[in-house]
């Protein structure tokens, strides 16, 4: 996998959440503060921005463009949790032209320990994390079973999904929706909604 590739999940990426853009503040009305989709869209609008500017040489460098970008226009908790995502996923590819789906996996997993650390938040506490870490999860273990590309990803896309949705009876230990306590029960997280749109635009 090549800057191409990384190229277009991230355009993907800035296509669904653009889509989802209201969906996502919906998701946020209800046990936040209704930014997460504007957010976002605001944020993936810059990186496209960015990408066109200055064109980028590795998948390494294109997802530390992707990282910085999202910590400097996405705001939020949501922006420095992104942003450590895509920087730490582009510093693990180091200056490799080509990455393998293992490194996808590695980089991946590598990259949403360094999430859990930012947040201190853990699987359960109805994050983000709840479907990254999942999905992480499977795609290790199709690399593992060997796999073909194409449905490795989907599992990663399938798992992220069932992980966002199985947030909906938790409820929130960290951010915004903690503060509702018992209340944020009931309500699918938007973080983990957007992550499982993310990792499902790996695979369009
Ligand atoms: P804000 O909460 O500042 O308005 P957003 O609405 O953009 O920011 O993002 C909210 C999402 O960020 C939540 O749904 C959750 O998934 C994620 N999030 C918030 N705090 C944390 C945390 N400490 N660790 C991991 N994810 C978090
Ligand atoms: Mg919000």
């Amino acid at each position: 996998m090549d800057v191409v590739f990384f190229t277009a999940w991230i355009q993907e990426s800035v296509r669904v959440l653009s889509i989802n853009r209201d969906l996502l503040t919906r998701l946020d009305a209800a046990i936040g503060d209704a930014d997460h989709g504007t957010n976002l869209d605001r944020g993936f609008t810059s990186v496209r921005q960015a990408m066109e500017q200055t064109p980028q040489d590795t998948p390494g460098q294109l997802l530390t463009l992707v990282g910085t970008t999202l910590v400097r226009r996405v705001g939020g908790a949501s922006g420095p949790l992104y942003g450590t995502l895509f920087r730490q996923l582009g510093k693990s590819f180091g200056d490799a032209g080509e990455v393998s789906l293992d490194d996808l996996a590695t980089g991946l997993s590598a990259a949403i320990e360094a999430v859990k650390r930012l947040g201190k938040a853990s699987e359960g506490d109805k994050t983000m994390v709840d479907a990254l870490a999942p999905a992480s999860r499977a795609l290790s273990a199709a690399v593992q079973e060997g796999v073909k590309p194409d449905e490795a990803l989907e599992r990663a896309a399938v798992a992220a999904a069932e992980g966002a949705k199985a947030t909906i009876p938790l409820q929130a230990r960290k951010g915004r929706a903690s503060y509702l306590g018992p209340r944020s029960v009931g309500h699918e997280d938007p973080g983990a909604a957007s992550a499982a749109l993310l990792v499902s635009a790996l695979h369009p």
